[in-house]
């Protein structure tokens, strides 16, 4: 054999094994860790997503890991630690950022994951159980003042949206109620049901159907404006307009993976998360829930990256003001 011809064919079977290597991810299941309970807004989101991201990475499984606890901290942390490979990948919330001020150690740095972008965003309801006394907003804060020393406010732990929320809410109603920690809103939800704790703010997505079958009582909606959609929410009050002036909310979740993990891998994950955003059939159940799927600019890695670096700026004075923090 030549020593021409020798080389052209180690050249050739090392290009083959690269192009092998690039088309072989996913090359076994992908683990998407959820650090909260199955059943609530961030499991609905996650799986959904799963699903939504089979088609673009070629019939990958996406196996989801619920790591609930600690308000996100837990599963957070696993996700931070994990082999950055891109077969575990993480999808958080809000609790990213609000964490940064609430615990002195998390477990994790925010700013040292790969960010793939941002998947939605979910307005906020304030719900309370059924047979409570208030009917409104107007009656609800009454009832709050007056019973200040029993009302149990549920959340799904310290850095939570539910927790975020609950606690701008008591500083502007300026009240201190007892809160229930879950590890999700799905488990609050079911004591909420079952009148165990009284009220609790949580994303539509986990009460848009309780809400619909008038299961529990809603008052007023987190964010600035009013919702259109879903209908049930309609003639509800923003909280701004109930009177907390300024009050301001909306929950956003975002894909991440480990540090470290390889640029072609990144870019395979990247792109089947702007492919899965657009999926009609993601899209119709996450705005049947009343989230908002994000636009290709909002999906764009350093994009995210530069939104959650405020957040953990805008959030980090509002909970400091509030007087919880870790110093
Ligand atoms: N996202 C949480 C959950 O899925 C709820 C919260 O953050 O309040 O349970």
């Amino acid at each position: 054999m030549s020593k021409l011809f020798k080389l052209s064919l180690a050249a050739t079977a090392v290009l083959m094994a690269a192009g092998a290597q690039a088309q072989a991810f996913p090359a076994k299941p992908i683990t998407l860790i959820v650090p909260f309970a199955a059943g609530g807004p961030t499991d609905k989101v996650a799986r959904d997503l799963a699903e939504a991201m089979r088609k673009p990475l070629h019939g990958a499984t996406i196996v989801v890991d619920n790591a609930a606890g600690a308000g996100s901290t837990i599963g957070t942390a696993k996700a931070f630690r994990a082999p950055p490979d891109g077969y575990t990948l993480l999808v958080a919330h809000i609790g990213m950022a609000t964490t940064a001020t609430l615990y002195r150690n998390p477990g994790f740095k925010y700013d040292e994951f790969e960010y793939l972008g941002m998947i939605n965003e979910v307005p906020m309801v304030v719900v309370g159980k059924p047979g409570l006394a208030a009917n409104n907003w107007a009656e609800l804060s009454s009832w709050i003042g007056q019973n200040k020393n029993k009302v149990n406010l549920a959340n799904a732990g310290l850095g939570a949206a539910s927790h975020l929320c609950g606690l701008m809410l008591q500083n502007a109603l300026k009240v201190e109620l007892t809160t229930v920690p879950y590890k999700g809103t799905a488990p609050a939800m079911t004591d909420l049901l079952g009148g165990q704790v009284d009220i609790m703010c949580d994303q539509t997505t986990n009460t848009t159907s309780q809400v619909e079958g008038k299961k529990i009582k809603a008052y007023a909606v987190s964010t600035a404006k009013r919702l259109s959609t879903p209908v049930v929410y309609k003639d509800l009050p923003t909280l701004d307009e109930a009177g907390l002036k300024g009050f301001d909310v909306s929950i956003w979740h975002g894909l991440y993976a480990p540090k470290g993990t390889p640029a072609a891998v990144l870019k395979t994950l990247n792109d089947a998360l702007k492919a899965a955003l657009k999926d009609p059939d993601f899209v119709k159940k996450q705005e049947g829930l009343g989230a908002v799927v994000v636009n290709d600019a909002r999906v764009n890695p350093a994009e995210h990256k530069k939104f959650v670096a405020a957040e953990v700026t805008k959030w980090g004075a509002v909970i400091k003001a509030a007087g919880q923090y870790a110093d």
